[in-house]
């Protein structure tokens, strides 16, 4: 596994430090240079950092690979490098700017180990980070932060859409689930390693990138009628409980929907226009990609499912009901989409 890891790593490394070196021998001649093979750099060279005006700089381009120390770099600025140029060093921060990255994705790869590591590098899928399940204490980078991954593909979240723009991803070694026999689908467990180191990398994501509770979502939130992952099994409300992230509702307000509403009949009410587009409304306004129509159609059934994978884990069986029902409504009280 980790000697994959490295070969890959090793095939990158020389790719891009081939294209470093070309670029400061045109700085340094203005006339075109002869490429000189590239030579890869040692492993455990660090980045050159230079701070000014107690601002950190790196003189060598960090969104790269054979770098992967992102997280010690945050902060930094990297800079243009224009042949003949010089980039003026003295930052002059502006008010206007913010961070790209506004989410933070949750997924499962449903593959193992070895093949989740082979898929998320060499085909066209990736995401910024993979935690394994091999117990030890490693999460690998595969993107830098700074750059887009292909983790999220069609999907959309309150007024933003096609989020790999704008997430980080993070792929979770799973083998998702299987379908039984009654055509319900189960979901294998996560370990409480991954679980862990999960919920370490959101909390680190989130405070650096100030992704409020309502950005961190799974691949299922964003994209509820083409995916399930991360599943019932990952534990939001643990996340939430023990580490502050993510969303969670609050038990008390939950139990005052519930009182006021257990009386309704919501199995009957499915078959209801005006029923299903209020809760088609309610889906929708607290962020689901949902076009109300009144109708309970497999985009409705799949968006309530998803839900109840996010925060009624224990019967996802896509109706609408009673606990479901007082469930939305306190997380839209007390996460309103403004
Ligand atoms: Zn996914």
């Amino acid at each position: 596994m980790r000697k994959t890891l490295s070969i890959i790593s090793l095939g990158f490394l020389i790719i891009s430090c081939g294209t470093q070196k070309n670029t400061q021998t045109v700085v340094a001649k203005p006339t075109l240079p002869k490429v000189s093979p590239a030579k890869p750099v040692v492993s455990d060279q660090k980045p050159k950092v230079q701070r000014e005006h107690g601002v950190d700089f790196f003189k060598d381009n960090i969104a790269d690979v054979s770098k992967n120390d992102n997280t010690a770099s945050y902060g930094s600025i990297v800079s243009a490098n224009p042949a003949t140029y010089k980039v003026v060093k003295t930052f002059y921060p502006s008010v206007g700017q913010n961070f790209r990255q506004k989410y933070i994705i949750l997924h499962y790869t449903a593959l193992d180990d070895d093949k989740s590591v082979m898929v998320l590098t060499q085909q066209s899928v990736s995401a910024h980070y993979l935690v394994n399940d091999l117990g030890d204490n490693e999460i690998y980078q595969l993107v830098d932060e700074n750059k887009r991954a292909y983790h999220a593909g069609i999907s959309a979240w309150r007024k933003d859409k096609m989020l790999n723009d704008t997430s980080i991803g993070i792929e979770i070694v799973n083998a998702g689930y299987k379908t039984d026999a009654s055509g319900t689908k189960i979901f294998p467990e996560y370990s409480d390693a991954q679980v862990r180191k999960v919920a370490a990398l959101v909390k680190d994501l989130a405070n650096r990138y100030m992704v409020p509770a309502t950005n961190i979502l799974g691949h299922s939130d964003i994209a509820p009628t083409r995916k399930q992952d991360p599943g019932p099994k990952f534990p939001w409300k643990k996340l939430y409980d023990e580490y502050q992230v993510g969303m969670w509702y609050d038990e008390g307000t939950k139990q005052n929907f519930y009182d006021s509403a257990v009386l309704e009949d919501y199995a009957m009410q499915m078959s209801v226009p005006s029923f299903l587009f209020k809760i088609q409304t309610a889906l929708r306004d607290f962020g689901y990609d949902l076009n109300p129509n009144g109708a309970y159609d497999d985009a409705t059934k799949k968006t309530i499912e998803t839900f109840q994978y996010h925060f009624r884990p224990q019967n996802y069986s896509g109706m609408m009901d009673a606990e479901t029902w007082a469930i939305l409504q306190a997380l839209d009280q007390k996460y309103p989409n403004k």
